[in-house]
Parts: C-alpha cells; sequence; structure tokens
C-alpha cells in the first residue's frame, strides 16, 4: 500500500523563527517515527532552512507554498522553484486558491508547474470550485482548471505529479465545513478520469489525489478511510503540533 502523504500548508506563518521551531520540533518527532506516512511540512520559504534542518529527508520533507515562472533574472520579490529545491524543498504547493484569489491564472500556475517539474520539485496542484451548485456545473469547472492546468506537461513526469482537490467553500475561517467523504471519493474518480485523457491511465491511477479544506484529527480518518483519500492537505490545524501529531498518527493507523 502506497504511503499516505500529509502536507502542512502553514501560509504565512508563525511569525518568528522561535514559534516555527515550536512547530517544528514536536512534529518531526512524530513525523520521523511513522513508517505509512509521508509528512511534508510547507512553511513560508524564509523557515525552509529551519524545517529541512542539516539534510533534505524523505520522510519528513519540504516544501514551497508558490513560486515565480522564472528560474533567476530581475524579478523582484520573487523565488524561483530552482532556488527552493536547492534550499532543500522537494515539493511545491501550486495554483492554492488563496494564490489564485491573488491573480494566479490558469496559465501562470501550468507555466510555474512546468518549470518546477523540471526543477525536480514534485508539485502539489490544488483545484476546487467556489461553490457547489445542484445541477453539476461546477464539475465543468474543476474540469478545466486541471486540462489548463497540466496542459502539455509531459508523460515523463507524471509521477511528480499530486493533485489536492480543496474545494475553496472548505478552506479556512470562512469556510462552512469540511467535504465530506463520500463526496471527496466521487471528485476524485473523476479527476483520475480526465487525467487520464491527457497524461494515460497508469499515471491517473497511480496519481495521489489529497483531500484538503477544514481537516482536522476528527475528520482525518473519514477522509482517508471512507473518502479513499491518499493523503491530506492541512491548513490551520498543521500550526497546533499537538493536533497536526494526531493527525499524522491517525494516517499511520488507517489500513
Ligand atoms: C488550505 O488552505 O489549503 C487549507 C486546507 O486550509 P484549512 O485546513 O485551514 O481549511
Amino acid at each position: 500500500m502506497a504511503k499516505k502523504l500529509i502536507v502542512a500548508n502553514w501560509k504565512m506563518n508563525p511569525e518568528t523563527p522561535r514559534e516555527a521551531k515550536e512547530i517544528l520540533t514536536p512534529v518531526k518527532k512524530i513525523a520521523q517515527n511513522l513508517k505509512r506516512v509521508t509528512t511534508v511540512l510547507c512553511p513560508p520559504a524564509l523557515f525552509l532552512p529551519l524545517a529541512v534542518g542539516a539534510k533534505p529527508s524523505e520522510k519528513v520533507a519540504v516544501g514551497g507554498q508558490d513560486c515565480f515562472g522564472e528560474i533567476s533574472g530581475a524579478y523582484t520579490g520573487k523565488i524561483s522553484p530552482t532556488q527552493l529545491y536547492y534550499a532543500g524543498a522537494r515539493y511545491l504547493i501550486l495554483g492554492h486558491s488563496e494564490s489564485r484569489a491573488a491573480g494566479d491564472t490558469d496559465a501562470a500556475i501550468n507555466h510555474k508547474l512546468r518549470l518546477a517539474l523540471k526543477a525536480g520539485l514534485k508539485v502539489i496542484l490544488c483545484i476546487g470550485e467556489h461553490q457547489r451548485d445542484e445541477a453539476g456545473q461546477y464539475l465543468q469547472f474543476i474540469k478545466q482548471q486541471l486540462e489548463e492546468d497540466l496542459k502539455n506537461v509531459q508523460r515523463k513526469f507524471a509521477n511528480q505529479l499530486i493533485v489536492a482537490y480543496e474545494p475553496v467553500w472548505a478552506i479556512g475561517i470562512a469556510a462552512s465545513g469540511p467535504d465530506n467523504p463520500e463526496s471527496f471519493h466521487h471528485q476524485s474518480i473523476y479527476i483520475r478520469k480526465i487525467v487520464a485523457s491527457f497524461l494515460g491511465k497508469e499515471a491517473a491511477m497511480d496519481l495521489p489525489i489529497l483531500y484538503g479544506g477544514s481537516v482536522t484529527s476528527k475528520t482525518a480518518e473519514a477522509f482517508l478511510k471512507a473518502g479513499e483519500a491518499d493523503g491530506l492537505l492541512v491548513g490551520r490545524a498543521s500550526l497546533d503540533p499537538a493536533e497536526f501529531g494526531k493527525i499524522l498518527k491517525i494516517a499511520e493507523a488507517v489500513k
């Protein structure tokens, strides 16, 4: 059975390196002892060296939260995918709804995604609808995001791809609550079908699909078991080491 992938998206938190260490130390201690879980910590880029420690680890890997669509050059304030890689990141979140809300387009996400794959990063592509309408229009929205974000991705990079299904209405403090595991399961079948149409059936079947949106230790098991999620993308709950530790242990115990 493939390992569960549990990703922590710290967003622009915490404020200080001291607080970052207070999360990292207990979380790493738990994560290092798990056999069936790969933990990916995505702190703000400034805290990457702190999170990586002495050298990158496969079991407790580190990821970026976004990147710029160039490798180097006169782009003040930007961070390239290769710089993330050389800072020890092995994963990269792209297309998060907060980045999309700040102006990230599907074309820009596609461009960054292809650069990041070439740089050797595993990309966690976030997709998800803003609203779920009864007529099922939202399915078309998801399809379009996948088609545009993964356009012209070469099949040889398929094993560096991860999709996080994060319905926007389920993310963050304004969320009405998480999706339900059965619904997630349906969406993941749909996502595999679409991905199969341009990356092939084998790549689609092997694609890890994560659930994200208001995950806590109370809901993690249901998404992993009934929802058959390959992993979770955790926002708020990943900043609380005790709560995130619980989620990691739940993922380890899921059969
Ligand atoms: C997220 O922002 O990716 C996320 C899942 O956040 P939260 O868990 O806080 O809803």
